[in-house]
């Protein structure tokens, strides 16, 4: 979740398999040996120790050369001057082999060659073959813009609709659509306007600008790794700004990027001071120009406006869930990492309703045994790993705050693993006492591993009433839920009665602001002020609106507790929203699923995209063996039963070879491909095992959509079906 007036985000596989109640397990076979990943998730290194030994050994070598240089004065034996050189060479010796190994530990750690590496290999790809790419790239492009090419849009039509089958078909929720353009006053009263802000700083000569946090970030970073010669405590220092640079005050930034001597990347120009950027693309609504506007920065208001409508289009019932997906816009400082940050992006967020006083749910059991890294913010402060936790245990022990918001963590983390997210790279991390906006009562962010680092993709938080609250002060309609009672209940309700008429002849204008103040006071406020009223008379009171104290007379306000029968219960809404970044799920997944195998002459590199049949942009291709009218026309049958049967497939009758056609369909991750090569039966493989069994053609395209949409296991299919000879048409 994005606090306001920070960004919050900290910093493959097979076996994923989609799984839910409609769908039953597909399995793949295991990835074959020959398979390497480039790019493996670090390890834990001692760094602080090697630190602390190269700086015991630095000074013992200065030490040791102040007794040479000692030795030479004092014209000392030359046995005696030669002993010491060599101490002193062997002292510079053990000196360069503690620095191999913190220069060791420090690139296996942050793995930063490796992963730039194997996000170039990725990118490379992914572009070539149109996933995605720069948006007006005829024009140069625009930093944080991107197309998504023809496969890429599959694969996120793809994403969507399972999010819709997995949440919003699941809890029965409303979905929603609303406008992208939002008038200002609704995001007055979110708070975007004043706080949706990020820090930023600008060459002071070009004026170009950065986001103050990433340039402190980047410097802790690149002196974490590249400098060995930093102390232990310097480095403790440094992973420390980095645990609270979301948190930093714009003049604790500024201070400590003058303290580092940071400047402009680019120019090396000195930086201005860090000032807040509003993030919201500013419009005006209509012609005038009278109304102003912006560009939503989240669908999440578009829900909480609505509230009434979609309370009482669920029978006035708690809880609910209401959803929508569609686009939002922020206007990212200096957007770098690819389509991690963008200026417009999908959202797909929920809003969960609840009563505030029961925030149980009645599907919990359903993921209270998952299991999976959880990292509470406990462990976070000590300095310690995220660990596996029982999710059942994690909400009975009180780490996550309540079942609800514990529920959805549940369903995020199903989510996200039948997308094909790898479970060993995704951990949910809970947010810093100090990073949760002050009226949320919980935050997880599921962060998942990239070559960037941890990413945030789905913000989970319980955001209590604010939102409604917020609304119902700003539009004066209330935004409140009912809860009738059985039988009326009698109870004590405090009544706050200012006497105008006094008010009005001592305050005069400042009258109303006085009124509101003392009806806004609580019980305990206002049961002291009467008993002081009451043995002073008078009483100095602050009235916040006016920003000063005022004396209140006893003949002022009449203040009592009155006994009355309540037919209901009036209360606000608590909020449970997951928010989903599409484009940060799609692009981890691209990360997650990628993998290069040698090809058969072993001459080169084959990129593979190992995605679920459920993910992957096309379900099957269609190749006749050879080119001949026979197999043409069949594979033209195959490919008209799988449009019947609602299969997404290409046909590629080219006369290349048919290892060329596969290396091309890996490629794109298609998980299937029927090779026409004889009119009576065909060759079915499997992308990632490249298995291949013979099925009638007449049976061909129900095959296929039984292994695509996880009716049958590959491994089901496997035992069923005549196996073909490996010497296949494979390569
Ligand atoms: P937030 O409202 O800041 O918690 O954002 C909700 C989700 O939107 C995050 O978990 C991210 O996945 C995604 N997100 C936020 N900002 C961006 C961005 N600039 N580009 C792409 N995705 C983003």
């Amino acid at each position: 979740m994005r606090k306001f007036s920070a960004f919050i985000t900290s910093s493959a596989s097979f076996g994923h398999y989609f799984c839910s109640n409609r769908f039953t397990p597909l399995l793949h076979s295991p990835p074959p040996p020959s398979i390497i990943r480039h790019f493996t998730p670090p390890m834990a290194a001692p760094e602080d120790s090697l630190r602390k030994a190269l700086a015991d050994k630095l000074s013992e070598v200065e030490n040791q050369g102040n007794q040479v240089r000692a030795l030479k004065a004092g014209k000392a034996d030359k046995s005696e001057i030669d002993a010491a050189i060599e101490a002193l060479n062997s002292l510079k010796l053990e000196k360069a082999s503690i620095e191999k190994d913190l220069q060791a530990t420090l690139s296996s750690s942050e793995g930063s060659g490796n992963r730039e590496a194997f996000r170039q290999a990725v990118s490379n790809t992914l572009e070539r073959r149109l996933f995605y790419i720069k948006s007006f790239n005829i024009y140069g492009g625009v930093a944080g813009l991107y197309d998504y090419g023809p496969p890429g849009c599959a694969v996120k039509s793809n994403v969507l609709a399972f999010w819709r089958q997995h949440f919003v078909l699941e809890e029965n929720m409303l979905e929603v659509d609303c406008p992208c353009v939002t008038p200002e006053v609704v995001l007055k009263a979110s708070g975007h306007v004043d706080k949706f802000t990020d820090l930023m700083v600008k060459d002071e000569k070009t004026g170009t600008c950065y986001r103050a946090d990433h340039l402190l970030k980047d410097f802790c970073n690149d002196k974490l790794q590249k400098d060995l010669n930093i102390t232990a405590e310097k480095a403790k220092e440094l992973k420390h700004i980095l645990a609270v640079l979301d948190d930093l005050s714009p003049e604790d930034l500024g201070a400590k990027i003058k303290e580092f001597g940071i400047t402009a990347p680019d120019t090396k120009n000195p930086l201005s001071d860090p000032y807040p950027f509003n993030l919201m693309f500013q419009t005006s609504i209509g012609p005038s120009g009278l109304i102003p506007g912006y560009l939503r920065p989240e669908t999440a208001q578009g829900i909480f406006v609505n509230f009434k409508d979609l309370y009482y289009y669920n029978g006035n019932k708690l809880p609910f869930a209401a959803a929508q997906i569609g686009q939002a816009f922020r206007n990212e400082i200096s957007p770098r990492q690819g389509l991690l940050r963008v200026r417009e992006f999908t959202l797909a967020e929920i809003e969960h309703f609840v009563d505030p006083e029961d925030k149980s749910h009645p599907k919990f059991a359903e993921v209270a045994e998952l299991e999976f890294l959880m990292f509470p913010r406990e462990l976070q402060m000590s300095g310690e790993s995220a660990k596996t936790i029982r999710l059942g245990e994690a909400v009975a022990k009180g780490i996550v705050n309540n079942e609800t918001l514990g529920y959805f963590i549940g369903r995020v983390y199903l989510f996200l693993t039948g997308l094909g997210i790898d479970k060993k790279r995704l951990r949910f991390r809970q947010h810093l006492a100090n990073e949760m906006a002050h009226y949320a009562a919980d935050c997880w962010d599921a962060e998942i591993e990239s070559s960037y680092g941890w990413i945030e993709c789905v913000g989970i938080a319980d955001r209590s009433a604010y939102d409604l609250r917020a609304h119902t002060e700003k539009s004066g309609e209330a935004l409140v839920a009912h809860e009738k009672y059985p039988e009326p209940r009698e109870v004590e309700v405090l009544v706050i009665a200012p006497v105008k008429k006094e008010i009005g002849l001592a305050f005069k204008g400042n009258q109303k602001n006085v009124i509101e103040a003392l009806e806004a006071m609580k019980e305990q406020e206002a049961m002291a002020l009467k008993a002081d009223l009451e043995s002073k008379e008078e009483v100095e009171f602050y009235v916040c609106t006016l920003g000063k104290n005022v004396t209140i007379k006893k003949s002022m306000v009449k203040i009592s507790k009155e006994k009355k029968k309540e037919h209901q219960r009036v209360f606000t809404p608590s909020v449970i929203e997951p928010s989903f970044g599409i484009g940060r799920i799609i692009y981890c997944l691209f990360e997650h699923t990628y993998y290069t195998r040698p090809s058969k002459a072993a001459d080169q590199q084959l990129n593979v995209f190992g995605f679920p049949p459920l993910v992957a942009p096309i379900k099957c291709t269609v190749f006749p063996l050879v080119q001949n009218h026979q197999y043409e026309d069949v594979a033209k049958e195959i490919s008209k039963s799988l449009t019947a049967a609602g299969i997404s497939h290409k046909i590629d009758i080219t006369g290349t070879s048919i290892g060329k056609r596969y290396a091309r369909t890996d490629e794109l991750g298609v998980p299937f491909a029927i090779t026409v090569d004889s009119t009576s039966s065909v060759t079915l493989r499997e992308r990632d095992s490249k298995d291949q069994i013979r099925v009638d053609v007449k049976e061909a395209a129900s095959v296929v959509k039984d292994v695509a949409e996880g009716v049958r296991s590959w491994a089901d299919v496997w035992e069923t079906f005549p196996h073909h000879s490996s010497a296949s048409a494979d390569e």
